[in-house]
């Protein structure tokens, strides 16, 4: 019997629990082809979300629970789930019923045919503030544009995955873990379930615009060291231009009858050292970014197969 490990991060959930617990239930009938356990990792909650996960444990075993000893975040749930997860498939999901446990089924039997990753994605962003769905288009857009894995707008957190995808993702040992763009970053074979954005069950949003652009940023800095030779471009094209000034100042001095003002070239060369400072600026941020790749240790491939033993 394959083990199947379902991670939910919760911080502040005691309200919505019990209704995802039931959602649970009704759906685990169907997934009762394999050794189910469900791992409740509580971020640090101050509510009665820890008092509610132990009910849950003691009435089943499937029920784990870890509970931090404060709030560090869905970035830190998430990696303690996957780190505890065991299992031959371990899924993801959120505690508000956003991520309905009902769709789990099709998920698991995408693995059964083959696909390493069932997760799903957004088909709208009905119901979310009209401002951050803004603020999101445009961060996905940009990070999409300066950064080197691409990451889908609507893809969520919300997947299904294969035990060597799991272990793919706790190889990146990073501290500061943008999970959405780990999932591109690994790869293998994805298939995508189309999920409408529901309104949460109950309880509120943990995300303040503040907390969302500190993960936009997150999102970023760690996939993406092209803002580091942003230097090297404003310093190229300010000793360009300032040497072309000079240029053109010297040959209509030396073969015009026009006088050039003294001040002029006095000014290109201040563009010109200061293209000059800028240049070895960037020159600190290629190596920066060299170093930043080294510490991160990530790793340079993942194989997905082989017959080697
Ligand atoms: N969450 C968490 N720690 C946090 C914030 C959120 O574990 O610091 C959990 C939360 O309990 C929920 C999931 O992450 O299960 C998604 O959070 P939320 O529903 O607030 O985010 P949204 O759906 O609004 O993006
Ligand atoms: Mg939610």
């Amino acid at each position: 019997m394959k083990t199947l490990d379902l991670i939910i991060p919760c911080y502040n959930e005691a309200q919505v629990l019990p209704l995802l617990m039931q959602a649970l239930q009704e759906v685990r009938a169907a997934l009762n082809s394999y050794d189910c356990r469900l791992i409740f990792v509580d971020d640090g909650s101050s509510d009665a979300t820890l008092d509610v996960l132990k009910g849950f444990a003691a009435a089943d075993r499937a029920v784990r629970y870890l509970s931090f000893s404060r709030n560090f975040g869905k970035e830190a749930a998430m990696l303690a789930g996957l780190r505890a997860a065991k299992a031959d498939y371990i899924g993801i999901l959120d505690a508000d019923l956003q991520h309905s446990p009902a769709l789990l089924p099709e998920m698991l039997h995408a693995l059964e045919e083959g696909y390493d990753v069932a997760a799903a994605k957004r088909t709208d962003r009905s119901g979310e503030n009209k401002l951050v769905s803004r603020l999101s288009n445009a961060f996905y857009k940009l990070s999409n544009r300066v950064s080197d894995v691409q990451i889908d707008p609507g893809a969520q957190d919300f997947r299904v995955m294969r035990r060597c995808v799991a272990d793919a993702i706790l190889s990146l040992p990073e501290h500061r873990r943008f999970t959405k763009g780990i999932f591109a970053f690994v790869g293998f074979r994805t298939k995508w379930f189309p999920h409408e954005n529901a309104a949460r069950a109950a309880g509120e949003t943990k995300w303040s615009l503040a907390k969302l652009v500190r993960y936009a940023l997150d999102g970023i800095l760690a996939f993406s060291d092209r803002l580091l030779l942003l230097p090297l471009f404003f310093g190229a094209l300010c000793c360009g231009g300032s040497l072309i000034a000079l240029l053109v100042q010297l040959i209509l001095q030396l073969c015009t009858p026009v006088t050039v003002h003294a001040v002029h070239p006095l000014v290109a060369v201040a563009f010109l050292l200061t293209g000059l400072l800028l240049l070895s600026l960037g020159v600190l941020g290629v190596y920066l970014s060299r170093v930043l790749t080294e510490v991160r240790g990530r790793p340079q491939y993942i194989i997905r197969e082989s017959n080697l033993s």
